[in-house]
């Protein structure tokens, strides 16, 4: 790439992007690109106008729930865990008590810089975890179904230490990452109503507390039907999207 610099043109100036990136930015690139310094990195922001892909209609849906241990699990079964993201949080969290107690300019600068290095990390995570859902919904012809994320705060209620790993702006970033790869891949999501998808039994339907003895674990009082308490919630996800998919495409529905 050439920079204009206060020094004038600089030419052949190289950069690094992945291969998909580069690709994007051969077919796609827009208008002017942005050069950003931060934390001693230099970042090359590009604005590209990538075309949707052409719509197919699914006749089923990937269901996703979102959760703190489990970051997305699938309806298929497929579980992305926070366990290196949480980690990451609380020693950051250790750190930044420490930082804050010296209130000097140094460990702010410090306090910020860390800041940032874990919200990149937690893009990172989303990235991949988005595209992974992605995939696998485009292989096998199916729509996604994802919570709407309203009152999520609310709805995920948990002891303290943990409650201030729940990062809402994480779930929304996933939620978006999901939207635009599967825009691209011409993969329809849905949002539906997450109210009961976790006391619920996704093969029988009965609605109990007592479905959900632990965290971890969905046992129906009814039925008997067993499964990973989040698997269980995507299947919900997964069945609610189809019926709301179903009603918007009625004939006489619009
Ligand atoms: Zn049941």
């Amino acid at each position: 790439m050439s920079i204009w610099t206060t020094g004038g043109r600089m030419k052949g100036v190289r950069f690094g992007c992945s291969e998909g990136q580069a690709r994007t930015l051969a077919a796609y690139r827009r208008g002017e690109s942005d050069l950003i310094h931060r934390d001693g990195l230099w970042l090359l922001t590009a604005t590209c106008d990538v075309p949707d892909v052409d719509v197919t209609e699914p006749d089923a849906f990937l269901g996703v729930d979102l959760g703190i241990a489990n970051i997305a699990t699938t309806s298929d079964g497929e579980r992305h865990t926070g366990v290196h993201l949480n980690a990451v949080r609380r020693r950051n969290r250790r750190l930044r008590r420490r930082l804050q107690a010296k209130r000097t300019t140094s460990a702010k600068r410090l306090l910020k810089k860390r800041r940032r290095k874990e919200s990149r990390f937690a893009r990172d995570v989303n990235h991949v975890i988005s595209k992974s859902i992605v995939t696998e919904a485009a292989r096998t012809g199916r729509g996604i179904a994802l919570e709407d994320l309203q009152g999520i705060r609310d709805r995920v209620r948990l002891r303290k230490p943990q409650r201030i790993t729940l990062h809402s702006w994480a779930f929304h970033q996933l939620g978006a990452f999901i939207a635009y790869k599967a825009r691209r891949s011409g993969v329809v999501v849905t949002h539906v109503d997450p109210a009961y998808t976790s006391q619920g039994c996704s093969a029988c339907g009965h609605t109990d507390r007592r479905n959900r003895p632990d965290q971890e674990t969905f046992s129906c009082t009814s039925c008997g039907f067993a499964e990973h308490a989040d698997v269980n919630a995507a299947r919900n996800i997964a069945a609610r999207g189809e019926a709301g998919r179903a009603a918007v495409n009625q004939p006489n529905a619009a």
